[in-house]
């Protein structure tokens, strides 16, 4: 429960119509969101309600209905600020999908069920392989391959995020330093790993970090951590402990998903960063003519000020020449998308580097001009 909220349950009987239950919901949150005034100051307030009806349910204890009267209203609260739901059908079959998906989740991170995949980070003036980020994949017995988008929400809700961090974390490590000690002309290639909220508070992070450098024998150089603009925008004072903590090991770190969160740039100077990662949405719109304004418009300021401040800056989701055209014409240096290559399974990413010296992503020399 979030602070300054309360809960309370109310059971209403001798209902002749389920349609008075949503009548009462609706007074009450009428009622609740008429300002009032409390120490001489106004206050508004709103509330959620869920609905859960015992006709037509098989209910067989008070907890029950408790239950799903309590997932109505989450899922109300989840749509937006006063409004109510009703338990139904579709809502039990998907707490039942969720169930099942933390009880896959704990089995997945038993039995390995995990892989990363590798996406190449580019110099848009060479087209070179400057890095790599490691994606989480995971290879579901029945399901087939889901990406993050389907577990990270759920593993983020239960914790187990921070088991599953460390797990991509350490094998990221470990493949970086495969490819930088096999391939000569790798070694000054970086490895960035996503670190999600739960894992930047964990008290054991720092000391972590540095014994899977010593392990896998890789330079602090070689790792760049991404965060997310509300991973470091929680309590200032202890993101920038963190961060210079962080950078007192040799890591770098970067601001993924850019331009989506609250955060200006002004308030992340105060942060020891090294790169702005803009979010695709800005450069999927930076060329379409209905955007044009808007999304140019991000990335024209984003680059000289990320300039000004000496952070790099890579480009997200570069799909087409044009992207790419227009980002090397406002003097962005790098960039990742699937107009250079999508996410790939390590061996993938050997064959690659192996011919790295002749690597050139499709197409990219007809876009550069000069390649
Ligand atoms: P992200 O860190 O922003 O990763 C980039 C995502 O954009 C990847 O999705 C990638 O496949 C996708 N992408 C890259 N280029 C393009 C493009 O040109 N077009 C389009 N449409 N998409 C592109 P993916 O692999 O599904 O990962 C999604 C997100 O899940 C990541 O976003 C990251 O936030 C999270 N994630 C992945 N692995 C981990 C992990 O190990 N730990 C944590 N905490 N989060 C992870
Ligand atoms: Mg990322
Ligand atoms: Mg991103």
């Amino acid at each position: 429960m979030p602070p300054g909220s309360v809960e309370s349950a109310w059971l209403l009987d001798d209902f002749k119509d389920p349609e008075n239950a949503k009548h009462a919901a609706e007074r009450l949150i009428k009622a609740v969101s008429e300002p009032f005034v409390l120490d001489g100051k106004e206050v508004f307030i709103t509330a959620s309600v869920g609905i859960a009806l015992s006709s037509g349910a098989s209910y067989e204890s008070p907890e029950e209905i408790l239950r799903d009267a309590d997932t109505a209203m989450y899922r109300a609260k989840s749509l937006g600020k006063g409004r109510y739901e009703t338990f139904d059908a579709d809502m039990r079959a998907s707490v039942i999908a969720r169930l099942q998906l933390e009880m896959d989740l704990h089995r997945a991170i038993e039995h390995g069920e995990f892989t990363n995949f590798y996406q190449p980070i580019v110099s848009l003036s060479s087209g070179e392989i400057v890095g790599l980020e490691a994606l989480l994949r995971w290879q579901h017995p029945t399901r087939g391959q889901l990406a993050p988008k389907e577990f990270i929400p759920v593993a983020e809700e239960t914790g187990l995020i921070r088991e599953l961090g460390w797990w991509n974390l350490r094998e990221a490590c470990r493949q970086m330093s495969e490819w930088r000690s096999r391939y000569p002309s790798c070694a000054n290639l970086t490895i960035s790993v996503n670190l999600s909220a739960k894992q930047f508070s964990e008290p054991t992070l720092i000391q972590g970090i540095k014994d899977l450098l010593t392990e896998f024998g890789l330079p602090p150089t070689a790792l760049r951590l991404e965060l997310t603009e509300s991973t470091v925008m929680g309590d200032p004072q202890a993101t920038v402990d963190m961060l210079e903590q962080m950078k007192a090991i040799g890591i770098s770190l970067a601001i993924d998903d850019f331009g989506t969160g609250y955060s200006s740039l002004s308030y992340l100077h105060r942060f020891p960063l090294d790169t702005l990662k803009i979010d695709r949405s800005f450069i999927s719109g930076i060329v379409d003519a209905k955007d044009i304004s808007d999304s140019a418009e991000i990335a024209r300021t984003i680059l000289p000020m990320a300039s000004n401040l000496q952070l790099e800056v890579v480009a997200e989701g570069i799909e087409t020449s044009e992207q790419l055209a227009m980002l090397k014409g406002l003097r962005c240096k790098y960039g990742q998308g699937f107009f250079f290559s999508e996410p790939l399974p390590a061996a993938e990413v050997s064959s690659l580097l192996t011919g790295q010296l002749h690597w050139k992503p499709k197409h990219f020399s007809a876009a550069s001009g000069k390649q």
